[in-house]
């Protein structure tokens, strides 16, 4: 037996590789990093694709090992490339992602030595430090003490996580779920709809407030519609509200909803996932007042704070609620539950074995300081103005309102044709152009563009590439039509 330990040993050696053979992977990995810094601002922000990348889906999977160099050479080529470009400055669609350099070295820290951060009593440095990052959030929002929270994977599972605890906090029982109302708008983020569903509440009453012109709920209406509800025999249960929403941007009237939610004792719900991190500037404290009065809310730090995917932040203002809602029991996690009387991950979320995800956010925090951060989300949101001003003197351009904070919606305004037509082929060939990437959304049945400024990398630079991009493509649409009539 013996023997063919040691054989089983010789042959799966390479999984622990030796220094030399440490180095020499490190090498040709941040070689590559290097290449794909060093000419970002060359790369395109999309890349067209067709569906020869589905080849992929047959990739074999062998029982020989492969060479780093071509595997690095697949991830440089085939992989990386095609779509959109986040790590692109000049891409301005949906909500823009992050990918600090600071957080990749946390995660190459925290994959390397791989702390059970899920668990204090096995990993009380991660823990402690997850927790600090939670307690920094909810100063952030103004929070009492009490407050706390966990990091997820992302906003829509931290939405999901929230969902869960308001529907423990009430009490619900599944055979009382068709009774129960939700307030949102039509422009909450659908993950909030499928949190709902996900979380056996598909059947509870959606109620969409009315906005106003500027896509805010109107708090007045909400009033209105729980008043009725209730007299109707329904069970008002929660309130979602958004702090930016990711069509938009707009910034709901938080204080008068909380108000409301407190005197209806509803739980109160943000959605700040966009949004939240604006907090760090004057602008957006001013925005995003009254935001301190909701029982749980969302950021996500891969978007507003720049960090790569895979971080999204749920607090809650009181934290045993968010426990209550994920307590269980297992005898082999006794040895875990000594009174320190702090929590841990896995028992405010529904994850046991993590991901040590705090360093990534940790470290460049720290590294950079909180000023360089606020520094680039006041450049953002004055870049969304600027962007906005200037379509704004452009005659053939139709702009909506001055954006709440850094997302607006325009389009062309054709003297005559299909606008919604034309817009389309516009937008076709800014894409297929590819040096800008932009989304499109539909307002009051029409297409329209998005403008979304949130990539630490966007600059001055990257929006007057997107004001003369767009302006080249109106005036190539134009020459073209020209030329068919
Ligand atoms: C992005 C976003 C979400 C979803 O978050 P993910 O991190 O993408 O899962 C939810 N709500 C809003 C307002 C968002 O902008």
């Amino acid at each position: 037996m013996k023997k063919k330990i040691r054989k089983n040993r010789e042959e799966a050696s390479s999984l622990d590789p030796t220094k030399e053979e440490r180095k020499r992977i490190e090498k040709l990995v941040t070689a590559y990093t290097d290449r794909f810094l060093e000419s970002l601002s060359a790369q395109k922000a999309y890349t067209p694709f067709d569906s020869s990348i589905n080849e992929l889906l047959d990739e074999p999977i062998e029982e020989e090992p492969a060479k780093i160099e071509e595997l690095i050479r697949d991830i440089e080529e085939r992989i990386i490339p095609p779509g959109i470009n986040p790590a692109s400055g000049a891409h301005m669609g949906y909500i823009p992602g992050g990918g600090l350099v600071a957080s990749a070295a946390a995660d190459y820290i925290a994959a390397i030595t791989n702390p059970y951060a899920g668990v204090y009593s096995s990993a009380p440095g991660a823990v402690c430090l997850e927790s600090r990052l939670i307690r920094w959030m909810t100063e952030l929002l103004g929070y009492p003490d009490g407050s706390g929270g966990n990091l997820a994977s992302g906003g829509s599972i931290a939405n999901l996580t929230a969902i869960v605890t308001a529907r423990e906090d009430a009490g619900i029982r599944s055979k009382d779920v068709a009774g129960q109302v939700v307030y949102l708008t039509r422009q909450t983020h659908h993950c909030v709809d499928r949190a709902l569903n996900i979380a056996g509440m598909r059947e509870c009453v959606r109620r969409y407030v009315p906005m106003d012109s500027r896509f805010r709920m109107k708090p007045g209406d909400l009033e209105e519609c729980i008043e009725k509800d209730r007299a109707e025999g329904l069970t008002p249960w929660l309130v979602v509200g958004s702090a930016g929403t990711t069509n938009t941007g707009a910034v709901d009237p938080l204080r008068d909803i909380g108000k409301i939610a407190g005197n209806h004792h509803l739980w109160f719900h943000v959605d700040a996932a966009y949004g939240g991190f604006f907090l760090l500037t004057e602008e957006g404290k001013k925005k995003l007042n009254g935001i301190e009065m909701s029982d749980s809310a969302v950021l996500d730090p891969h978007k507003g704070l720049f960090i790569p995917y895979g971080l999204g932040a749920l607090v809650v203002r009181e934290v045993e609620k968010l426990a209550y809602a994920h307590r269980y029991q297992a005898d082999y996690m006794l040895d875990t539950k000594t009174d320190h009387g702090i929590y841990s991950p896995a028992d405010l979320s529904p994850e046991l074995s993590k991901h040590f995800r705090g360093l990534r956010l940790w470290l460049p925090l720290k590294l950079y300081g909180i000023q360089a951060f606020r520094s680039a989300l006041d450049e953002k949101l004055l870049l969304a103005k600027y962007a906005w001003k200037r379509l704004n003197e452009m005659e053939d351009v139709e702009v909506s309102p001055e954006p709440q904070l850094s997302i607006f919606m325009f389009r062309y305004k054709p003297s005559d044709g299909d606008a919604d037509e034309l817009n389309k082929q516009l937008h076709q060939s800014i894409i297929r152009d590819g040096r800008v990437f932009l989304s499109t959304t539909r307002h009051n049945g029409h297409f329209m563009f998005r403008l979304a400024v949130l990539s630490f990398r966007t600059h001055l630079e990257q929006i007057d590439r997107f004001l003369t991009l767009f302006r080249e493509k109106i005036s190539e649409l134009n020459d073209a039509e020209r030329k068919t009539q």
